[in-house]
């Protein structure tokens, strides 16, 4: 499989449309024309990530933190992106970053960590906002299923934990074709009356172009009536932070001796108290913007990382908000990471591996 395929099926599961508009995601290094040998996936870009994937006889190494970031004048070893970049390049690697596209599906960063936490019920914490559509269609009645079977297997009509879903109305359509159109129903010049379905289902921005041209391919009408509607509905399918149930309430050292065990920390910054915690938000990496949607959402308590003082001081008094570290609350992405790449692989037919760096890169230490 070549690099650019894979980026066409990674990024059909998570669009960049639901990146950070300034994120710097995709193929960052390398020809997305080579065919990939093995894959290495990794936290970060380091010198001992690029021996690692050296040793693992890996290609392409794919990065949560995008390895390239703010705009490079050169490419020497006067910085450290620039040194990375030679390395890799030098040894013929090439780099992908997947950055805050797997910060905002359902099987990333943030439902990750609410996973391994042992939370129940997970929803996302914030959806993101404006990125749905209304597709409504006219069909002749008998072709009905037939459009509306197109629509959906091209990504249309999906709604949480339901697919399929569409609403039809029954209505008459009427045209005239004029001099030179071939109308499928009815004769040129005459007005006509059809009993025609009117076909409606949501579809995400990003869905919109291959499900119009599959809907245009599976429709008999040579000139098609329909309308792509913006609105502002939340997309719960994607967004940022997570939110869940403990299968049991536990008492607040208990919570914070298990986020520490199962981030394998040996230490977490907290404020606030909670005698009970039930209701867990997360958000992997830096997500204090969140916790307010967290205390709205009722949680009891709330694992992100990189707090401020003032921020530990201003949420005091709603939620136990735990700080467990940057790298402790993202790493535990790379395993279902490493699964997408395994099953894109697999698709294509690729017989190559894909291994997780056991390579700390963590540049925090505890003492
Ligand atoms: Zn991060």
């Amino acid at each position: 499989m070549k690099i650019a395929q894979f980026h066409t099926a990674f990024e059909a599961i998570a669009p960049a449309s639901i990146a950070w508009k300034g994120d710097n995601i995709g193929l960052l290094i390398g020809r997305p024309e080579r065919a990939i040998t093995n894959v290495l996936v990794a936290l970060d870009l380091t010198e001992a990530v690029i021996a690692d994937a050296v040793r693992k006889r890996a290609n392409l190494i794919i990065t949560h933190h995008p390895a390239v970031f703010h705009p490079l004048k050169n490419i020497t070893p006067s910085s450290s992106a620039g040194t990375l970049a030679l390395e890799a390049i030098e040894r013929n690697i090439a780099v992908y970053a997947a950055h805050t596209n797997l910060d905002s599906v359902r099987w990333g960063v943030n439902f990750s960590l609410a996973s391994v936490l042992g939370l129940q019920n997970v929803r996302i914490l914030s959806p993101i906002d404006g990125s749905l559509t209304n597709i409504t269609v006219f069909v002749p009645a008998a072709h009905t299923d037939a459009v509306a079977d197109a629509m959906h297997s091209a990504g249309a009509g999906m709604f949480e934990k339901y697919d399929t879903c569409s609403f039809r109305s029954d209505g008459t359509g009427t045209f005239r074709g004029n001099s030179g159109a071939s109308p499928f129903i009815g004769t040129v010049g005459n007005v006509e009356r059809v009993q025609e379905v009117r076909l409606e289902m949501l579809c995400a921005q990003w869905k919109v172009k291959s499900v119009l041209s599959a809907m245009l391919k599976a429709h008999p009408y040579e000139e098609v009536a329909y309308t792509v509607t913006p609105i502002s509905n939340r997309n719960t399918e994607y967004g940022l932070g997570a939110i869940g149930e403990l299968p049991a309430a536990m008492g607040q050292q208990a919570f914070l001796t298990m986020v520490k065990e199962r981030l394998q920390t040996p230490a977490v910054r907290y404020s606030g108290h909670s005698r009970t915690i039930r209701r867990v938000a997360v958000c992997g990496g830096s997500g204090s913007e969140f916790i307010r949607d967290a205390a709205a959402q009722g949680a009891d308590a709330m694992v992100t990382a990189d707090c401020k003082y003032h921020t530990f001081q201003e949420h005091e008094q709603s939620l136990l908000l735990v700080d467990a570290g940057h790298y402790e609350t993202e790493v535990v992405v790379l395993p279902a990471l490493a699964d997408v790449v395994r099953s894109i692989l697999k698709t294509g037919r690729h017989t190559g591996k894909v291994f997780i760096t056991k390579t700390r890169t963590n540049p925090v230490h505890i003492f």
